[in-house]
């Protein structure tokens, strides 16, 4: 079984082909739109993109619209994440707006929700993982992508995200915990 990846995020792209193996992801032929995330949840922006994917293609498409939740600013920057220092802010940017914001200690959850559309069949599901942890005092390491060097999750307290090896980070991200939901459903 091959499924259509509607992302452009080459790292959300190496974690997903890792975290769905052997089933197989082809990436969003070039041409085809995703549309904006203007939805106010991450399940709505995910369903967004795996609709649009499948519709130009005729295939089964997946998506996955992801973000970090801060406790000490109302769950903010959320939906957000990727454009939280600005519309086309870098993660740098928007990581170092995270630590000047929110204090160091201070509780975090990462969200994702990873939309499954099969257009032939009439088919729409979405699968949602949460991982939390507690923000760190300044960045640390280099592994992962986005807002990982400042995220201690809660099953490993003496290191960052971007610390752990790939293998630790998936097996308790919020994007392993989805993927192992929508691996479940579709029983492989
Ligand atoms: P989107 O899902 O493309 O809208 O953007 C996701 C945003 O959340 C980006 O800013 C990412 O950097 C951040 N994000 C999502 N998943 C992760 C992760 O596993 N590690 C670090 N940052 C993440």
């Amino acid at each position: 079984m091959r499924l259509l990846l509607a992302t452009r995020n080459r790292h959300k792209v190496r974690e997903l082909e890792a975290l769905l193996a052997p089933v197989g992801i082809d990436p969003l032929p070039d041409g085809i739109e995703l549309p904006p995330e203007t939805g106010e949840t991450f399940a709505e922006n995910a369903l967004g993109k795996a609709r649009a994917a499948a519709a130009a293609t005729g295939r089964v498409a997946i998506a996955d619209d992801s973000g970090i939740e801060a406790e000490a600013l109302g769950g903010a920057p959320g939906v957000r994440s990727a454009r939280y220092a600005g519309e086309d802010a870098t993660d740098e940017e928007n990581l170092a707006r995270l630590l000047r914001e929110a204090p160091a200690g201070s509780p975090l959850a990462y969200v994702c929700a990873m939309a499954y559309v099969d257009p032939e069949r009439g088919i729409e599901e979405v699968f949602e993982g949460r991982c939390t942890g507690t923000l760190a005092a300044e960045p640390r390491g280099t592994g992962g992508f986005g807002y990982d060097p400042a995220f201690v999750p809660d099953e490993h307290p003496d290191r960052t995200m971007a610390e752990l090896s790939p293998a630790e980070k998936d097996a308790i991200s919020h994007r392993g915990r989805a993927v192992r939901a929508l691996r479940s459903w579709l029983g492989t």
